[in-house]
């Protein structure tokens, strides 16, 4: 089977991306896994520290693996805004075939130190065990948490002289040695209710595409217009990350299922409209990141 990396780089060059869907439960799993296979494209599951603190981290990597392993698919398994080394360590230990080191909030030279220590932990490993787990390194702050928003977060780097700029993500990327870089490219975390979010900077996420010299990855995904994602990803995004979108669609089908029946309690009947509408976010995301529409 073709490791991540390949695939990335493929994407990349087909002009595609692959999308990476967090989860907190099975229902988003089987979601997500369903809609992947009868599109028969490769998928990233993600999860936050919040999202593995609930999972359990050897128990996500456990349904990823069974996964793989049982249908012969291209499913991965990334450690999404992961803080501390620590964590990033028992990701690694995990079984986790990526991680992202979060330290966009931090000045650059201490993003740099930190980034550094986790690329030279993880690279040690997988030497050791023959793999090839990736690094992701976050530069420019996105807002904290997907979830519904009411205003654009405080701190994010919206405005155009807060982006991520070139020549730091140059830097950032040679004194590190990751394999994929996350930047602030007008995308925030989180998405709002009635309108689309803020557009993204296309000849930025070109330019930094060239500066980095690694694939880009374009978090905040949800609430994106549909052009400007086809933009991104012709300029240079190979992996898009989903996630209020699928908290939003859980939410729908856990109310509808609850109004349906009103006196049902047994969670396999429930759960079931919570995959459906989850499941219908994911298609049409992996649709459109792979132009089949
Ligand atoms: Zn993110």
């Amino acid at each position: 089977m073709q490791q991540l990396k390949q695939l990335i780089f493929e994407a990349e060059k087909k002009r595609i991306a692959i999308g990476h869907f967090n989860i907190s439960d099975i229902a988003g799993l089987k979601a997500i896994f369903k809609a992947a296979q009868e599109l028969n494209l490769p998928v990233i599951i993600g999860v936050s520290e919040g999202e593995s603190g609930f999972v359990g981290m050897r128990q996500t990597a456990a349904l990823i693996k069974s996964l793989r392993e049982e249908f012969d698919y291209p499913i991965f398994l990334n450690s999404d805004h992961t803080h501390s080394l620590e964590k990033i360590k028992e990701a690694v230990e995990a079984g986790f075939d990526a991680v992202l080191f979060d330290g966009g909030k931090l000045p650059i030279e201490e993003n740099i130190q930190k980034t550094k220590e986790v690329v030279d932990y993880v690279k040690s490993v997988s030497a050791s065990q023959g793999t090839d787990i990736l690094v992701e390194g976050e530069l420019g702050y996105l807002g904290g948490s997907s979830k519904i928003l009411t205003e654009i977060p405080k701190d994010a780097s919206i405005n155009k002289e807060d982006l991520t700029k070139p020549e730091q993500a140059e830097q950032f990327v040679k004194e590190t040695g990751i394999d994929l870089l996350a930047p602030a490219i007008g995308n925030i975390h989180g998405m709002f209710k009635n309108v689309p979010n803020p557009n993204l900077n296309i000849k930025r996420i070109k330019k930094l595409r060239e500066a980095a010299g690694v694939p880009l990855v374009l978090h905040g995904g949800s609430g994106i217009r549909d052009e400007d994602f086809l933009a991104a990803i012709d300029a240079g995004i190979s992996t898009v990350h989903i996630n209020t979108e699928l908290r939003l669609a859980w939410r729908k089908g856990i109310d509808a299922a609850l109004k349906d029946m009103p006196e049902e309690i047994t969670p396999y009947k429930i759960l079931p409209s919570a995959v459906e509408e989850i499941k219908k976010v994911v298609e049409k995301r992996m649709k459109l990141f792979n132009k089949l529409d």
